[in-house]
């Protein structure tokens, strides 16, 4: 029996062997908890922030697993992941078989382990979330995600034998990959064309370093390679190539658009046009992408943010995202303005935590309606009101008010938009009978993920606006069952 090391005041006790723990006594078993970079060395590096379980704290959390007869965790998963039998084999030692367990059902497993909202999915599900703090689920998929790439032996699933169909996916976001492997694994040749220069969608030029180191993305994009999917970047379908081209002359049996939510909305207020004044999309992209994490090694493709007062305005994980961002840049002060409460904040609570941890300043019930600028047309500050919220909306929210007279004004070289974004365009204004909501997402069929166009499937923020990795992924398997179908009748 093994001696263990407990934080949170559990001393040095004996682990108790698996079968010897009533449940009564597993839910006595407090959640262990994620080793973190300090944060004041964080807040000035993209260094990843969590530091991963090591076996015995992965051991212990598993432990608190009650094996549900009827595993409600799995429900909450929108890509159903086996968490139970998972779970098991942590505790048995064998790492690799749970994450070869994960794969059968998620694709991307070191990724969700990392950027998924755990507490709203499988988490938020565990039986005993009722009574005590749930099973890190997600911390434990991503110690055997982890596990599996550090030692180099990812299980590459095996593909059915060819069936000669050949599917066209748009956009390599989470969507796209999870479609890719499911299909490529049916026996589909599958090609993903993907507009910019590098792989991954959000997961590579939204969500920073610090969050989700970018050789984690290219590795599980290399795994689908490995399984035979093919990939090209730099390639805008709608202007290199159309859909109705990819399915006539390039001779592909169906095809899946995958295309994302990322044109950022704006807040429409006077002086939004100033130097200085960026949308979340291009500053998150700029660093991500042109790799201004690397600073100074790198050059900044962002106006300097070092020693100068950053206003970032929004709620949501991509405020969050930009606004510890531009704390890592070098800000002097970094702003987060939001019109509702801290409560009403749609971002992750471990995100919240950890921007407050790094020293971000929330303004909450702040509102902007002004960005104002010097006579060269550099923004130099936003002006604000303060907010309170009244009734509820339509959508169940209770509304901002402004409050008369609270006027003022927060001193910026910087501003991020961060208020949200909508339909990525390109496809639906190439493809005439695509039908398309008033907000131009394309609609699909809620089971078979079908648009208007036959052979043409659309799945992802593209359908659903805005929402997380997972829910994508969960888009992604659909599409790929139904096109699997699609491709086996007579079409
Ligand atoms: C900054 C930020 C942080 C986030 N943090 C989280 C988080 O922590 N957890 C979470 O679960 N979710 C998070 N999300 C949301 C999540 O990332 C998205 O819901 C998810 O990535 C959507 O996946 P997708 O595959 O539908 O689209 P995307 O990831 O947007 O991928 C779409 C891809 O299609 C490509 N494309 C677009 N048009 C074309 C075209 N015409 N031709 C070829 N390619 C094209 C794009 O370049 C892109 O690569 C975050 C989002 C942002 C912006």
């Amino acid at each position: 029996m093994r001696g263990a090391t407990f934080p949170e005041g559990r001393g040095e006790m004996e682990t108790p062997m698996p079968n010897t723990i009533s449940n009564k006594d597993r839910m006595k078993l407090p959640r262990q908890h994620m080793p973190e970079r300090d944060a004041g060395v964080r807040a000035r590096c993209f260094e990843e922030v969590n530091l991963g379980f090591d076996p015995a704290l992965a051991k212990d959390e598993a432990l608190r697993c009650l094996a549900c007869a009827k595993p409600t965790c799995t429900k909450g998963c929108p890509v159903a992941v086996k968490v139970k039998d998972f779970v098991a084999l942590i505790i048995e030692g064998d790492y690799l078989g749970a994450a070869a367990k994960i794969r059968e059902d998620n694709v991307l497993p070191a990724i969700t382990g990392r950027v998924c909202p755990q507490e709203d999915q499988c988490e938020g599900d565990c039986v005993i979330a009722k009574k005590v703090d749930s099973v890190a689920i997600g911390h434990l998929e991503r110690f055997v995600a982890d596990y599996e790439r550090r030692t180099g032996q990812i299980g590459i699933p095996k593909n059915a034998p060819s069936t000669g169909k050949r599917v066209a996916i748009v956009g390599s976001g989470p969507a796209g990959l999870s479609a890719a492997g499911d299909l490529i694994q049916r026996g589909h040749e599958v090609r993903v064309f993907e507009a910019l220069h590098e792989l991954g969608g959000v997961l590579v030029y939204g969500i920073p370093e610090f969050r989700l180191p970018k050789d984690i993305v290219r590795q599980e994009v290399d795994v689908l390679r490995r399984m035979g999917v093919q990939f090209e970047t730099n390639v805008v379908v709608g202007k290199t190539v159309t859909v109705d081209e990819l399915l006539g002359e390039e001779g592909y049996d169906a095809l899946f658009i995958a295309t994302g939510a990322g044109l950022p909305q704006f807040l429409n207020v006077p002086g939004e046009h100033l130097n200085g004044v960026y949308s979340a999309n291009e500053f998150l992209t700029r660093v991500n992408l042109m790799r201004a994490y690397r600073f100074p090694e790198v050059d900044q493709p962002v106006y300097d943010c070092a020693g100068k007062d950053v206003v970032v305005v929004g709620g949501g994980n991509t405020a969050m995202d930009a606004v510890r961002t531009s704390l890592r840049l070098g800000a002097r002060n970094a702003y987060l303005v939001y019109r509702r409460g801290e409560e009403e904040m749609p971002a992750r609570a471990e995100e919240v935590k950890h921007a407050k941890e790094e020293g971000v300043q929330f303004r909450m019930l702040t509102n902007p309606v002004e960005m104002i600028g010097d006579a060269r047309g550099w923004v130099t500050g936003v002006r604000c009101v303060n907010m309170e919220l009244g009734e509820p909306g339509d959508d169940g929210r209770r509304r901002p008010i402004a409050i008369r007279g609270s006027e003022h004004v927060i001193d910026a070289s910087v501003v991020i938009v961060a208020a949200g974004t909508s339909a990525n365009p390109m496809i639906q204004s190439s493809t005439p009978d695509l039908a398309t909501t008033k907000k131009n997402y394309i609609q699909a069929d809620p089971e078979t993920l079908a648009t208007s166009k036959k052979g043409v499937f659309a799945g992802g923020d593209i359908v659903t606006g805005g929402a997380t990795v997972i829910l994508a992924m969960g888009a992604g398997r659909k599409a790929a069952r139904a096109i699997d179908a699609y491709l086996n009748s007579d079409c």
